[in-house]
């Protein structure tokens, strides 16, 4: 069956290619292989989708090997034109915190206004349909699927990356994208958990406790919280340094955000006959306080410790340096770091130059955001730009 315009994924990127294509009077086929469409934006959000970030559109809060590819598609779609979108439904959203917008209600309001706008596009959709092969010739793409083989000269790749390969998660646009002679930045999990090795278990009784801190990896950081879990570290300002760390990199944690390196030295005059723990249980939860003095291997009271042990301890809660044993890999991480090389597609559509009416959207390329609704804002430009030529 010949179609104008086949895309491979039923994501967040696939749906707004095929929804912008179908609205510019193209035959758009839209093909997965799971029973549903949107299935990433359905868990997203814990259930709530924090679908844009009003920063979305800022170039320097995405990690790419080329960090200009991406301003033009997210010059041309910016936030507040998703936001339209979500406003011309109805979906009422909030802003949570750090630029982020969620649905008041439910992610499933934003999958059932993608597939509506589909259907306005005359889109079809087959779900629960095998990719068999991929071949090119005389302009055409050929598609063998389980369901038999579809034909159309455009054919998008929108299969996202192998982050959580439980949720149908496959290195599908990879394969793709070799097969026709592009090259494929090294992907690696990204806004992932890290793990701890058996230096730093000593935390693992904490598991459940949180704190605000400054991440630091290299010159890049985050001020977010960080949560300890039983096999290491999580939470926003975790998950966002992973995207910056490497295998065997230290990263330091700035426990106390707001205190200066002399705090527990100030804390000496103030309150002499405190005992260190207890200074230490003012600033912290008490389970963190007491595996912190265990770890500082001080104790009694503040008048009994020199001003130099104090200023040192300080030292390490204002910068505890650690190296993570890993993440906890593709199983758990959000999104995926590399893919698809920007040096092969154009800007304008995220066409291969070389392969024409083949293109490569959303997270499959080597383009990743911060958390907190940016990589949403990459699907919904990406699939955007390459619905517009494609
Ligand atoms: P996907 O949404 O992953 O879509 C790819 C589609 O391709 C899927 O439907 C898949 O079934 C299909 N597919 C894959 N392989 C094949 C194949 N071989 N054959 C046929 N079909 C295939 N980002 C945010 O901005 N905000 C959030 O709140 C947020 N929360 C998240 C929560 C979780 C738990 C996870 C895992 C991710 C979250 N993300 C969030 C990231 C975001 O979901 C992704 O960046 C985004 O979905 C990428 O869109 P995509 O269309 O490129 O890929």
């Amino acid at each position: 069956m010949a179609f104008d315009v086949i895309i491979i994924g039923a994501g967040a990127a696939g749906m707004m290619c095929a929804l912008t294509a179908g609205q510019r009077g193209r035959r758009v086929l839209l093909l997965d292989h799971l029973d549903r469409a949107g299935a990433k934006i359905l868990v997203s959000g814990g259930g709530r989708c924090n679908f844009t970030n009003v920063n979305g559109g800022i170039a320097d809060r995405y990690l790419s090997a080329n960090p200009h590819f991406a301003k033009s598609a997210l010059g041309r779609f910016a936030p507040g034109d998703f936001v339209a979108m979500v406003d011309a439904y109805g979906i009422a959203w909030h802003e949570k915190t750090l630029g982020q917008l969620f649905c008041d209600g439910s992610a499933k309001q934003i999958v059932a206004m993608l597939a509506d706008e589909c259907a306005k596009g005359g889109v079809e959709t087959r779900l629960l349909t095998r990719i068999v092969g991929i071949a090119h010739a005389d302009g055409m793409y050929r598609v063998e699927t389980s369901a038999g083989e579809v034909c159309a000269p455009s054919l998008v790749i929108a299969t996202g990356g192998p982050s959580i390969p439980k949720m149908g998660a496959t290195g599908f646009a990879y394969d793709v994208a070799r097969q026709f002679g592009l090259k494929v930045v090294e992907p690696r999990p990204a806004l992932v958990p890290l793990t701890l090795g058996a230096d730093d278990r000593l935390f693992e009784q904490l598991s459940g406790v949180s704190l605000d801190v400054i991440a630091s990896s290299g010159k890049t950081s985050f001020r977010e919280a960080a949560l300890f879990t039983h096999r290491g570290l999580s939470g926003p300002a975790i998950l966002q340094i992973s995207s910056y760390w490497r295998n065997g990199g230290e990263i330091a944690l700035d426990l106390l955000p707001d205190a200066g390196a002399t705090m527990l030295v100030d804390a000496k005059a103030a309150r002499p006959k405190a005992e260190f723990r207890t200074v230490l249980r003012d600033l912290f939860a008490d389970r963190l306080a007491d595996a912190l003095a265990d770890r500082l291997a001080l104790s009694g009271t503040m008048a009994g410790l020199k001003d130099q042990a104090l200023a040192d301890a300080g030292g390490r809660l204002k910068g505890w340096r650690f190296t993570p044993s890993g993440s906890e890999g593709f199983a758990k991480a959000e999104v995926t770091i590399g893919g698809v090389s920007t040096d092969g597609l154009d800007q304008k559509g995220l066409m291969a130059k070389k392969v024409p009416g083949l293109h490569f959207i959303g997270e499959a390329v080597d383009v990743t955001g911060w958390l907190g609704g940016y990589n949403f804002q990459w699907a919904w430009a990406s699939g955007r730009a390459a619905g517009e030529v494609a």
